[in-house]
């Protein structure tokens, strides 16, 4: 059971997953380690399981407490304009919703640190990396727009709720030619994923292209 748990049969097998990452290289993907990554990580396992088997179409879903799961084009999009500046030790994620893209992260970084506000999320996402056996992720409960100091500065920071305007805070926590993707934006109206790069002068600034994401909100809840 727990193979098929893991492996998937149906909407979730390996051929639908196959499929997937096919869509993605089509949509311009061109990272191959980031394409195995995401074609070897069960999705279903970070959704509902009503909703498993929808897992594998390139969608947003809903995972409760009115959030979603990223699409996979946008994880995948994130993921490899982060390691376009080569392998961080480490990445700090804002957000952890389900996990996912900390699970992604995790098989390409040595070591993922990700902050969530809402308690219940948290919980379940730290159970499926458990489940999946991935020991390198580190979570926090807390409002993620003062980062996770102890740990800073970071060469690689993600963001994956968006604020109108980057929090100062994070931007303070990035490391000299630290890269930052973070969509920004109102909560109804147009919001770009943005690429900051911190430079020994200041940050420059890339818009990289139009993306949906939930709002970056204040203060932790259960
Ligand atoms: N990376 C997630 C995407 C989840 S959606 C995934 O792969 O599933 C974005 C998440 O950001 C939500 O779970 C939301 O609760 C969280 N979030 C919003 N504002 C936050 C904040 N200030 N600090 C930490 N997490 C926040």
């Amino acid at each position: 059971m727990i193979n098929n748990d893991l492996q998937g049969i149906g909407m979730t097998s390996q051929r639908t997953r196959d499929r997937l990452v096919e869509r993605l290289r089509e949509k311009g993907i061109k990272n191959q380690r980031v394409l195995e990554v995401i074609r070897t990580t069960p999705r279903h396992l970070f959704v509902d399981e009503a909703m498993a088997h929808r897992a594998y179409e390139d969608t947003a879903l809903p995972i409760g407490h009115g959030q979603t799961i990223s699409q996979p084009y946008i994880v995948a999009r994130m993921t490899e304009v982060l390691l376009e500046g080569g392998i961080p030790d480490v990445v700090l994620e804002v957000g952890t919703g389900s996990g996912y893209q900390s699970a992604i992260l995790s098989r390409l970084v040595p070591k993922v640190y990700t902050v969530e506000r809402i308690g219940a999320l948290l919980q379940k996402a730290r159970d499926v990396h458990r489940k999946l056996g991935l020991m390198n992720v580190f979570s926090k409960h807390s409002d993620g727009s003062w980062g996770w100091k102890p740990n800073a500065p970071y060469m690689a920071v993600l963001v994956t709720a968006a604020p109108e305007e980057v929090p100062p805070g994070l931007l303070e926590q990035l490391a000299v030619g630290g890269r930052m993707v973070i969509p920004t934006g109102s909560k109804d109206g147009v919001q770009e994923l943005k690429l900051y790069t911190r430079t020994t002068e200041g940050f420059e600034e890339k818009t990289l292209e139009l993306v949906r994401f939930v709002p970056l909100l204040d203060g932790a809840v259960r």
